[in-house]
């Protein structure tokens, strides 16, 4: 774990709500008084334990009711920054889905403002001045047509603030894919990337519309047949594995097993996060010692992981270039 956490490392999944830390939501239910949340509650959320993948979106909503005020987003965004940058991570692609919350007085836009406030302030000091920090706009699998192109507007504006990229995610069982096709054509004309949640649960039909479309990366693909894993590995399309995240909703049946083995055998990319350090009670320094750990990862090999997630971030060429050097200079000082 030492090792890993010196590593410089970049994390391309995180999601904001699933990364709040355990004790600030303690700190928000007592100081919210929120009587909808009991005792029983607080502990599921902040217990890290095994849970579906149905019970953590009942879960998400959850913590949604928590992060209703926008200094409160502002200062969620702030700490997970923060926590991220004290492990050592060199770049973060935080993702959220910008909230329409009027009987909170939030709108989808001052939502996104409060985030890029907490981005703000925490670039204003120490550990996180060092962090390159970029954002995705999430489209909830809740969302009709409408309201996915308008989180697509939304990014569209904010590519000056650091928004590179837009992803879909939410409940995999929600929705159907030619409800938000419309948006992501839309994003990428505009030149945002375009990441997918995808195969968390058997959904072939889907899956196959996503690979048509080709995004510039894919999340999860936990569930696939013969089929598709041959049309995955003939895109060479990097893909987001979140080790923990998928043992602990059940969707792989433990560490060894994972397609991270088949994956990086195959030489497919793919690139180590965290998806909701919070819910799952993860770090990526520790699913970089998890990965070692179950797949016989040597450091040399763990180096290389890190170095090549560099090339799938959705950052510029020079922004890169800064992310490979650090690598590097990683590299020569260990040996
Ligand atoms: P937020 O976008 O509110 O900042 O972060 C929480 C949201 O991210 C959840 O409500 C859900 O839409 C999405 N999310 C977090 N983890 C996962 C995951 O493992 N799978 C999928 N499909 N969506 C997720």
């Amino acid at each position: 774990l030492p090792f890993c956490q010196l590593l410089p490392k970049v994390e391309l999944h995180a999601h904001l709500n699933g990364c709040v830390r355990a004790s600030t939501i303690r700190e928000l239910v007592h100081s919210q008084q929120l009587s909808s949340l009991s005792e029983a509650d607080i502990e599921r959320i902040t217990s890290t334990g095994h849970r579906s993948l149905a019970d953590c979106f009942v879960l998400f909503d959850a913590v949604h009711q928590l992060t209703t005020k926008h200094d409160t987003i502002t200062r969620i965004t702030r700490e997970v920054i923060e926590d991220f940058a004290a492990e050592q991570t060199t770049y973060l692609e935080l993702r959220t889905t910008p909230k329409d919350r009027p009987e909170h007085g939030i709108s989808k836009r001052s939502y996104m403002a409060a985030v890029l406030a907490g981005i703000q302030q925490a670039r204003q000091a120490q550990p996180a001045a060092g962090m390159l920090v970029k954002l995705l706009l999430s489209i909830d699998r809740r969302n009709d047509a409408a309201a996915a192109m308008d989180t697509v507007a939304l990014a569209i504006k904010l590519m000056p603030a650091g928004v590179v990229g837009v992803d879909l995610s939410g409940n995999p069982s929600v929705g159907s894919w030619a409800t938000w096709l419309p948006a992501l054509q839309h994003a990428r004309q505009a030149g945002l990337k375009v990441t997918l949640h995808a195969a968390e649960v058997a959904n072939y039909e889907e899956t196959h519309a996503m690979l048509d479309f080709a995004p510039e990366r894919l999340c999860h693909m936990c569930v696939l047949d013969e089929a598709l894993q041959q049309r995955l590995w003939a895109s060479n399309i990097p893909v987001e594995l979140c080790l923990t995240s998928n043992v602990k909703t059940n969707s792989v049946p433990g560490y060894v097993d994972h397609h991270f083995k088949q994956f990086y055998a195959a030489g497919h990319p793919v690139v180590l996060c965290t998806d909701d350090s919070g819910v799952f009670g993860t770090t990526l320094s520790q699913e970089y010692a998890i990965a070692a750990a179950s797949f016989g990862l040597e450091q040399q090999q763990l180096i290389e992981l890190a170095a090549r997630a560099v090339e799938y971030c959705f950052c510029s060429e020079q922004e890169k270039q800064k992310l490979r050097q650090q690598v590097l200079d990683f590299r020569e000082a260990w040996q």
